[in-house]
């Protein structure tokens, strides 16, 4: 969770975020490419029949994800991989900090993960004296900004072109541009030193396949091959449900992946990575270690919401949501923001932590109509509406509201009278409900629906 955002202060974010003209522009502007994209990579394929086969599959694995966890377990061991098991984000933190210790690793190149953005891994490795460097572009931006991802997919969504020159023209003495290609340019000059000089790097998975022990990941940009294979040490952190079952099941993910998430027919690079390197063979890593993470995961799946995990962190669902395309992520302070963040987020952390969030969803069901494994975010949310207001987590004057407007609705007398004095008592609410609130509201209209001779 940042530091500087609450999601307890989600409403005061996301009004700072909606005036931010530059912000809504660059998120305006991304967004609509990826909705343009995702709708041109699905035209001519059979894009209802992949994605009920791949919310089966996501089922079944929910539904024996043990014996998933084992399977996978034993066949990447057996490849020649070390398996780590972590309960919690702690335990994670302290594994991954012994391997690395233990090789005297003093600097590490990462790839891009949420996984490790949940556990809080850089700061902790940054605390504990090791360099730790981000590869994927996005990353890299936010690392040098001092800033966290805002979008699973696209972590420096919400900058615009002008403010990346400005950002490496003061963070890394180069002369301003915001030409793309000579940005690009830059930073991979930087990041090629960083690579070759590395001692360990540290990548999540987009899967982990049970029937081979491999991991596999996907990329537009190439750092992830070189950090699982350029340095000596490789550490792969995931989620257990990130388990499919076999070799064939990826090949439905690798087509339904890169389309929804970026309307791609294929992702540019997609490493599978099946255990450490064997003798006679030229790449990969020396060492690999696999930590599988639970983090609140085992519990999840046993209650009612169990179908969140499902999600495959395309992140299609983001990039519709009115809400999250007006806010960006940052508004919502918490690792995983927009749709499926909402969801994950009040069940990794507890709903009475980050409550607020879920006023953030207008539950038009966009997010529904474009999830690859039929992920049911609008019931999710509204189940979690229904236990926030359960728990009395509603502020006082909407609990009043809601009461009256309760006692109005079943009497028609008290409902009329209602209609009939809103309009004059419209600007006493206004003034009572503080301005911002009722005022963006419709004024009543001067003559009640069924008082009209139609
Ligand atoms: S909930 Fe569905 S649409 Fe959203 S990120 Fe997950 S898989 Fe993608």
């Amino acid at each position: 969770m940042s530091e500087t955002m609450s999601p307890l202060d989600f409403r005061k974010n996301a009004a700072q975020a909606v005036r931010n003209k530059s912000l809504r522009n660059a998120m305006r502007t991304a967004t609509d490419m990826f909705i343009t994209k995702r709708g041109q990579g699905l035209a001519d394929v059979p894009i209802e029949t992949w994605r009920d086969q791949a919310s089966a599959i996501r089922l079944d694995v929910l539904n024996h994800l043990p014996e998933y966890v084992d399977r996978f377990s034993r066949h990447a061991t057996k490849a020649g991989a070390i398996v780590h098991h972590a309960h919690n984000a702690e335990t994670a933190r302290e594994v991954i900090f012994h391997i690395l210790k233990d090789r005297g690793v003093k600097k590490i190149v990462k790839s891009k993960s949420m996984i490790t953005e949940e556990i809080h891994l850089n700061e902790y490795l940054e605390d504990q004296d090791f360099k730790v460097v981000e590869t994927d572009l996005g990353e890299y931006i936010v690392q040098i900004a001092d800033e966290k991802p805002s979008h699973i997919l696209a972590p420096a969504i919400h900058k615009t072109r002008s403010q990346v020159g400005e950002l490496f023209s003061e963070k890394l003495n180069v002369p301003y541009s915001d030409d793309p290609a000579v940005l690009t340019k830059i930073a991979r000059n930087v990041l090629r030193q960083e690579f070759l000089t590395a001692d360990a790097g540290i990548s999540g998975a987009n899967f982990a396949v049970a029937s081979s022990g491999s991991l596999a990941i996907f990329t537009n940009e190439g750092n992830g091959r070189m950090v699982t294979t350029l340095p000596p040490l490789h550490i792969a952190v995931l989620s257990i449900e990130k388990i499919i079952p076999t070799l064939k099941d990826l090949s439905l993910f690798t087509q339904l992946l890169p389309r929804s998430a970026t309307g791609q027919i294929l992702s540019s690079y997609l490493s599978v990575i099946t255990g450490s390197r064997k003798p006679g063979e030229s790449t990969g890593t020396k060492e690999l270690h696999i930590v599988l993470l639970d983090n609140g995961r085992s519990e999840i799946l046993k209650g009612e919401y169990r179908e969140i995990l499902k999600c495959i962190r395309c992140s299609a669902c983001f990039n519709v949501c009115p809400v999250y395309r007006a806010i960006g992520g940052h508004a919502y302070g918490v690792t995983y923001p927009g749709p499926m963040g909402m969801v994950l987020t009040s069940l990794l952390e507890g709903i009475d932590k980050v409550y607020p969030l879920l006023d953030a969803t207008t539950l038009c069901g966009a997010c529904v109509e474009v999830c690859p494994v039929r992920v049911p975010l609008v019931k999710l949310l509204t189940m979690l509406r229904e236990e926030r207001v359960d728990k009395g987590m509603i502020p006082f004057t909407e609990r009043a509201a809601m009461a009256m407007y309760g006692v109005a609705t079943k009497r028609p007398s008290v409902f009329s009278l209602a209609q009939r004095t809103s309009r004059a008592l419209w600007p006493v609410l206004i003034r009572i409900a503080g301005k911002g609130r009722l005022d963006r509201l419709p004024v009543p209209a001067p003559q009640r629906f069924n008082g009209r001779n139609l």
